[in-house]
């Protein structure tokens, strides 16, 4: 039977492309890098736990893809452009068909956004995955989540809620083959063309949506000291998520669903998002805007309004 090491040469080693700042990438006691000149390094680490992360039956390569998927949307968030990673997989045997799915998602998306697998760690136990990604941006221009001010508007990328719609079909059994809310799920879209863009458009804070739209805007607006109001009217339905439930559930799935990894950011009141739309691949939405009043609200088209408080996003632990 294939040792690790064999299994690590045959899937893993060669699998992406090797980065001008990888010196030495798998195969040694350490990966040895170079970072370019004047770039800052943006690095962040994520695991997926089986039926935590992913329901257990959730294809190989859909889990691959989504394992670095979550760690391009964090270097998107910080405004980096992707440049290596390293992955930590964790499984319960020898299973070489499962192996090579997994490594052919992975490799899929890593390919497309040119970062580098530097190295890893395989074991065996329950099925778990780590990846940390890293990726570099000019020096002193990485975005965080403070630095909102008052009078600035809000803004999402793409599509928000559709995750989580194609997660509750996906449990229901009720989605068909290509169900476009369960390709939102399995093979998410990190904004990384759109994240590189954001600091020279003057965007002062960003988060990728991976609890849901309102608890992690609700990160922005506690690190940043400042309160939101949002237009209800303004918010991106996809139209797929619009036909996917009630108008009350369709609203729950895009403030409260996570797992989308949109980009939801604040900045000038007037960003051009046309021009950001174009440079980033992805609609920019102007959702609602920034206020000295503390905590998220919800404007309705006849000017009701209603606390977003208890839209909490997803806890590992406590409630
Ligand atoms: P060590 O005993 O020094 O921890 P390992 O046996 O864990 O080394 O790994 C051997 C080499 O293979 C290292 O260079 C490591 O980075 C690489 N490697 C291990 N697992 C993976 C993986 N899943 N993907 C890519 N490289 C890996
Ligand atoms: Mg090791």
């Amino acid at each position: 039977m294939a040792d690790e090491f064999d299994l690590i040469r045959r899937y893993f080693a060669g699998l992406t492309p090797a980065g001008d700042d990888v010196l030495r990438g798998p195969g040694d006691d350490c990966a040895l890098l170079r970072p370019p000149a004047h770039s800052d390094l943006a690095v962040s680490i994520d695991t997926l736990v089986e039926d935590v992360h992913f329901p257990a039956a959730t294809a190989a390569g859909d889990i691959g893809w989504k394992a670095l998927a979550c760690g391009l949307s964090d270097l998107a968030a910080a405004g980096a452009r992707p440049a290596w990673c390293l992955l930590s997989l964790t499984c319960p045997g020898v299973d070489e068909s499962w192996l090579a799915a997994f490594a052919d998602g992975f490799g899929a998306l890593a390919k497309r956004e040119g970062i580098s697998l530097a190295g890893g760690d395989m074991s065996r136990g329950g099925l778990s995955i780590t990846v940390q990604v890293a990726g570099y941006v000019e020096s002193g221009t990485g975005l965080t989540r403070a630095g909102a001010h008052r009078g600035e508007g809000v803004f999402v990328s793409g599509w928000p809620g559709r995750a989580a719609a194609g997660l509750a079909r996906r449990l229901a059994s009720t989605d068909e083959p290509g169900d476009p809310l369960v390709t939102a799920l399995n093979r998410p879209e990190p904004r990384t063309r759109l994240g590189p863009q954001l600091a020279a458009a003057g965007v002062s804070a960003c988060i990728d949506v991976s609890d849901g739209l309102a608890a992690d805007l609700g990160h922005i607006l506690a690190a940043s000291g400042v309160g939101a109001e949002l237009d209800a009217g303004a918010l991106p339905v996809a139209p797929e998520l619009a036909a996917a439930g009630s108008p009350d559930q369709v609203r729950a799935w895009l403030l409260g669903g996570g797992d989308d990894y949109e980009l939801c950011f604040t900045g000038p009141d007037d960003l051009d998002v046309d021009r950001l739309t174009a440079m980033g691949g992805v609609p920019v939405t102007r959702i609602g805007r920034t206020s000295a009043a503390e905590g998220l609200a919800l404007v309705e088209l006849d000017g009701g309004r209603s606390s977003l408080a208890e839209i909490a996003g997803y806890r590992h632990f406590g409630s």
